[in-house]
């Protein structure tokens, strides 16, 4: 029986994926496959943080089992069969229990939702959801059709992303496992951090793990919830084999872990080759550079972008960091494809591959052919040379080293958001020969 939720935490605490473990935990059943972190449209305007929703397959499992969590003390496994489904009644008043407990109801933004369904619902509404905007009666509705039941606690906006989680087609995994402390971990230096989030980078497959020239440790939360940390991987054996000696050898403490399979890195929010550009929406865009990049205080680039869907600017923003040292270098005429979420006229750019860069001539004055001396300018189609006084009509042009090199340009570990795929994890996973390319 899937179990889904969504929208249950605010900025001040609590996390879905906690959530989802304490309904495992109070279910006491077994879990069919991984409990699953989907990523929706990450330019959604309701989100808190990532735009995660989570959903789970509970039931008496048979088969062979793999370990994929400890919730206080207690194993929690995972088959892949079903030997006896659960009640879906029972399921849904113990889940409405742990949201009514645990959601951060007071928060105004918080509108859990909770859809429950003995099956996965056909892929469109996931479609929907992690590469648009969906509304709750949209939702709701396609619930009734497909069969499921859901319940919604206020606004119940939750129920969009618990949904779509019941969507996701899995086209494109990846795995994360996620530590916890409830209520919230304990503090840690900087440098306790970066050494964590170091040995994690020895995982083998794993990924967005250490930002080394920002020194960010990306496997923490920025925010105080009951996440201590989280390690993201294209497997899930070599983490759950690595993790238990982890845990033991940190002086950090946790009562809790479990792996999920997620959506992260699938690049599901990018529309192909759009006919046009629409508000909130990410995309892969071919086109040429028109004009130079400019920038704005803060920091911030900016550059004119010609596509066949019409002609937008491109930004590189602060928080892409070294990122704009390449996107600075972009020169008109310069063909690039680029992956970005669209706003006011403006693609943020989360990776860029400069397919060809333009040539570019500059004018200078001629070397005297008598003594290789270079010519002075005295006025419009007058260059002299001062040694031996012999004199040129014409100047010369030479083509300009360009800094910028045709390749892939990822943003940095510290930009970089949950559901794209770095180009850098493309290599990854193409040694692991697990991500595919299916398209949505
Ligand atoms: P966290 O990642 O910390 O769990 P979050 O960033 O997932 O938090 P939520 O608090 O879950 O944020 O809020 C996201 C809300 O937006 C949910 O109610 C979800 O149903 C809704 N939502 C998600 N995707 C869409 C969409 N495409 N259109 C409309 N609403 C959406």
């Amino acid at each position: 029986m899937f179990v889904a939720l969504d929208d249950t935490d605010s900025r001040e605490g609590m996390c879905t994926t906690f959530l989802l473990t304490e309904i495992i935990r109070r279910s006491e059943l077994d879990v069919i496959g991984f409990p699953q972190l989907v990523r929706l449209n990450p330019a959604i305007e309701y989100k808190t943080r990532g735009n995660g929703a989570l959903v789970v397959n509970l039931a008496k499992g048979k088969g062979a089992q793999t370990v994929i969590g400890k919730l206080d003390g207690r194993e929690i496994r995972s088959y892949p069969e079903v030997l006896e489904e659960p009640s879906v009644d029972a399921l849904m008043e113990l889940s409405r229990d742990a949201v009514m407990e645990f959601s951060e109801l007071g928060s105004p933004d918080t509108n859990p939702g909770i859809v429950i369904s003995g099956h996965r619902f056909p892929r469109e509404l996931y479609r929907e959801s992690v590469q648009g905007e969906v509304s709750i009666e949209h939702a709701e509705n396609f619930i009734i059709e497909n069969g499921g039941i859901f319940l919604k606690v206020k606004s119940g906006r939750g129920i969009i992303g618990a949904a779509a989680a019941i969507s996701w087609p899995m086209l494109s995994t990846t795995y994360e496992l996620l530590v916890y402390r409830y209520p919230k971990p304990e503090r840690m230096e900087a440098s306790l951090k970066e050494s964590i989030a170091r040995r994690c980078e020895s995982i083998p497959g794993t990924f967005n793990n250490f930002d080394p020239h920002n020194r960010y440790a990306a496997i923490f939360p920025r925010e105080r919830t009951p996440v201590v940390f989280g390690i993201r991987g294209v497997e899930y054996e070599p983490i759950l084999e690595a993790v238990p000696e982890l845990l033991k050898s940190l002086p950090i403490a946790h009562d809790r872990y479990l792996i999920f399979s997620t959506n992260q890195g699938s690049d599901d929010h990018i529309i192909h080759n759009p006919e046009k550009f629409t508000e909130n929406c990410s995309y892969e865009a071919t086109g040429h550079v028109e004009g130079l990049p400019r920038n704005i205080e803060g920091s911030h680039y900016f550059v004119g972008f010609r596509t066949e869907a019409g002609t937008i600017d491109l930004a590189a923003f602060e928080p892409t960091k070294e990122f704009r040292e390449r996107f600075r270098d972009l020169k008109p005429d310069d063909e690039l494809r680029v992956f970005g979420t669209y706003r006011r006229g403006t693609l943020n750019v989360e990776k860029m591959e400069v397919m060809s860069v333009s040539r570019i001539f500059v004018r200078s004055s001629p070397v005297c052919e008598s003594c290789g001396n270079l010519m002075e300018s005295r006025g419009h189609m007058d260059y002299r040379c001062r040694n031996c006084r012999r004199k040129e009509d014409l100047p010369r042009y030479r083509l300009q080293e360009r800094a910028l090199v045709p390749g892939k340009y990822d943003v940095p570990v510290i930009a970089r958001r949950h559901i794209s795929r770095p180009y850098e994890l493309e290599k990854v996973a193409w040694k692991a020969g697990i991500l595919n390319r299916v398209p949505l």
